[in-house]
């Protein structure tokens, strides 16, 4: 089977759906989007922490959050949307570099609030260990979202506006004719049949399978690499190469038994661990420095609760002393040398919004509209996202964010 489409985009996460939306709310029309599985099991957007922030320090993080937490609030009920704020305890290193961060967000037009160690106590009194922590901040408007209800609701608007997403159609090979209206001809494999956990890790894991499938031909004007953490691979098969990697990233689910987090929203230990309340229990991640690159979803387990979470959160309350870890998993980062993520043109035809690194729900918004208009008017508009463009890796001109958790 042949389809003839304007652009192709590959990976319907929250980067491949908001793309969709924008394009077609800008107008283009023949918007097809693939992906291996649209219900997303092995899928960042559906592993993630739900956080969303604009405390960052570098401006064009600022702003690609902002706006995108802009957009939260006015669809709040329908993507869940909570400004239940980030709290964050930085130690002494880190403290005039987060005061500095702090005079470019409020300038920024984001509020963040500074508390000493006894406001602190104060607001917080669960958190009654405060050894080496210098200094807190708070920001009202950082807070937590649904992504599974976010991706969705990309989608649907996409939908309504005539947006087609593929399920079970995976991109396999890309060869370019010239002198055509649709130079670009993609093949894909698509399955016939829901595929069971098992089957979807093994496809996700190897760049080739053979399972008797159907193959599927698109000819497209334009192709976009939403891939997350398949993103390099799927760079290669475009025919250039990007230097993200997905990184394996655990969280937990534990039980808080002898303190009541659903008044906070999330919290960042100076130790790097992040906590906030998951329904009536609470959700704690960390990303060690140590982890391999590579395709990799093995949960840990109680190990990962009682090595890496729970003895930084004992160090901070004698309320944690008996958590209880209830369970987890393991997702990947898609992540970029810079730890920013990377948008914009690679090649005639060829665009990619991918490797936000850990913070790809909360630009996400963003993302999609600065591309589109790329796409659209041949730079962006809303925000100059140049600085975000691949090419950065090749000139050496990288954006040091240092606010990356
Ligand atoms: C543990 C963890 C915690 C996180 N916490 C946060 C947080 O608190 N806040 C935040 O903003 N971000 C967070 N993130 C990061 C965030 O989840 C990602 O940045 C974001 O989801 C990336 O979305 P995406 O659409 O680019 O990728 P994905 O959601 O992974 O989507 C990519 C899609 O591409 C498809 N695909 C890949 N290759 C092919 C192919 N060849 N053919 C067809 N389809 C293909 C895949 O099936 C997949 O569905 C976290 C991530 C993890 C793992």
């Amino acid at each position: 089977m042949i389809q003839t489409v304007e652009t192709l985009i590959i990976g319907a996460g929250v980067i491949g759906s908001s793309v969709a939306m924008h394009l077609a709310k800008v107008g283009m029309t023949g918007i097809h989007v693939i992906d291996l599985d649209l219900e997303g099991s092995l899928s960042s957007s559906e592993l993630n922490a739900g956080g969303v922030r604009a405390t960052w320090v570098q401006p064009i993080n600022i702003e690609m959050s902002k706006l995108t937490i802009d957009y939260f609030s006015q669809v709040a009920d329908q993507v869940g949307y909570k400004p239940c704020g980030y709290l964050w305890l930085h130690p002494e290193e880190r403290w005039n570099r987060a005061l500095q961060a702090r005079d470019r967000q409020l300038e920024m037009g984001w509020p963040v609030d500074v508390w000493d160690v006894a406001q602190l106590r104060n607001r917080v009194p669960f958190l009654d260990k405060t050894d080496g922590i210098a200094g807190a901040m708070f920001a009202p408007r950082d807070g937590l979202i649904n992504p599974n209800l976010l991706k969705n609701h990309y989608r649907d608007v996409a939908r309504s506006l005539g947006v087609e997403f593929e399920d079970r159609t995976v991109l396999r090979g890309v060869s370019y004719e010239d002198h055509s209206q649709s130079p670009i001809h993609a093949s894909c494999e698509r399955f016939e049949k829901v595929m069971s956990h098992e089957t979807k890790l093994e496809i996700s894991a190897s760049a080739s399978h053979d399972l008797g499938r159907a193959k599927v031909e698109y000819r497209a004007q334009r192709m976009i690499n939403c891939a997350g953490p398949w993103a390099f691979r799927v760079a290669q098969i475009l025919g250039y190469s990007t230097p993200a990697r997905p990184v394996r990233r655990q969280v937990c689910i534990f039980d808080g038994r002898d303190v009541d987090l659903t008044p906070y929203g999330m919290i960042v230990d100076t130790s790097g661990v992040y906590f906030h309340p998951e329904a009536m229990n609470g959700l704690a991640g960390f990303a060690n420095s140590d982890e391999a690159t590579g395709i990799n979803f093995e949960y840990d387990g109680e190990r990962f609760f009682e090595e890496r979470i729970w003895p930084a959160l004992y160090e901070r309350s004698t309320a944690f002393e008996r958590l209880k870890h209830v369970t987890g998993w393991a997702g990947l980062y898609e992540v970029s040398p810079d730890e920013c993520g990377i948008i914009g043109s690679v090649q005639e035809g060829v665009f990619e919004a991918h490797s936000f690194s850990g913070h790809g729900v909360m630009h996400s918004y963003a993302a999609g509209l600065v591309l589109a208009e790329e796409i659209v008017f041949g730079r962006s508009r809303t925000i100059d996202s140049a600085l975000l463009s691949g090419e950065r890796f090749k000139t050496g001109k990288l954006i040091h964010e240092n606010l990356v958790i």
